[in-house]
């Protein structure tokens, strides 16, 4: 298995795996969306909340608050020798402390303090709550790693998918250059220059085959590499692109090991 990484900005990174099949891309994206663990609020404790906010409706906010994630300092719960009752190794507290004077005011995710200062959310503009004048709120949150086979908001990535890789093929045999393929083609493959049409960009393509429709029979034909695939990997902010798509092959690999020690004890 070759990566290339084409792309990568911010929290999104687009790459190339080369020399796998559809089920082992299929296996991967699944692993990063169910089994990666990353850190999410999962335990409120209300202390006082006289905003117009359920406090089950602010527990939820809370929980779905990415949170940038240690995998280095922290232990699955059930997997701490705590047992998952809770300690400083499977746990990290954030508080919340707010009050209105006259004025109304919205309390925003960087309101929340952390007792780690790594462990902090990965965006300080997420909206809570608006309290209007002389309102007040006290919150103790619990966070903890999970995995998004547990619950969605400990998935460490918001999008991940993959796509075959495009070979768009002119025969300049079968094409009379009136030019409609490039016009209809939405992403742009396609040119013109003087009597022949090029390809450009061509991993850009979606496959969507509108060139094949209006042009001359055999003209252009768009196929696609059975063993190569193109993935897109958006982070929540919780890990990063590159560590998302590291752990999640090293975990992948591991589970196939699991599975050939079970099936050869058979
Ligand atoms: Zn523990």
């Amino acid at each position: 298995m070759e990566i290339t990484i084409i792309h990568k900005q911010d929290n999104i990174i687009h790459f190339l795996v080369e020399g796998v099949d559809v089920a082992f891309a299929n296996a991967l994206r699944r692993t990063m969306l169910t089994r990666l663990p990353a850190m999410a609020i999962d335990e409120v404790l209300v202390l006082e909340n006289t905003s117009v906010m359920y406090d089950e409706m602010l527990a939820h906010r809370l929980g779905l608050i990415p949170l940038i994630t240690d995998l280095e300092s922290y232990n699955l719960p059930e997997e701490c020798d705590c047992e998952g009752k809770g300690c400083s190794l499977c746990q990290c507290t954030l508080t919340l402390e707010e009050e209105t004077g006259d004025e109304e005011r919205i309390v925003y995710s960087h309101d929340l303090s952390s007792q780690d200062p790594k462990v902090v959310p990965a965006s300080g503009d997420i909206p809570l709550v608006k309290l209007a004048p002389n309102q007040r709120l006290i919150i103790e949150a619990y966070a903890r790693l999970g995995k998004g086979v547990e619950n969605a908001k400990f998935q460490p990535v918001s999008t991940v998918s993959y796509k075959y890789v495009p070979i768009v093929e002119v025969n300049k045999e079968n094409c009379n250059q009136c030019g409609d393929c490039v016009d209809v083609c939405p992403k742009n493959i396609l040119l013109i220059d003087g009597d022949t049409i090029s390809t450009q960009n061509t991993l850009d393509c979606s496959l969507c085959e509108a060139c094949v429709e209006v042009c001359e029979p055999g003209a252009i034909t768009i196929d696609s590499k059975k063993d190569a695939f193109l993935f897109k990997v958006e982070s929540t902010g919780a890990l990063s692109p590159e560590e998302i798509v590291e752990k999640s092959s090293e975990l992948l690999k591991e589970r196939i090991r699991l599975a050939l020690d079970y099936a050869n004890s058979l």
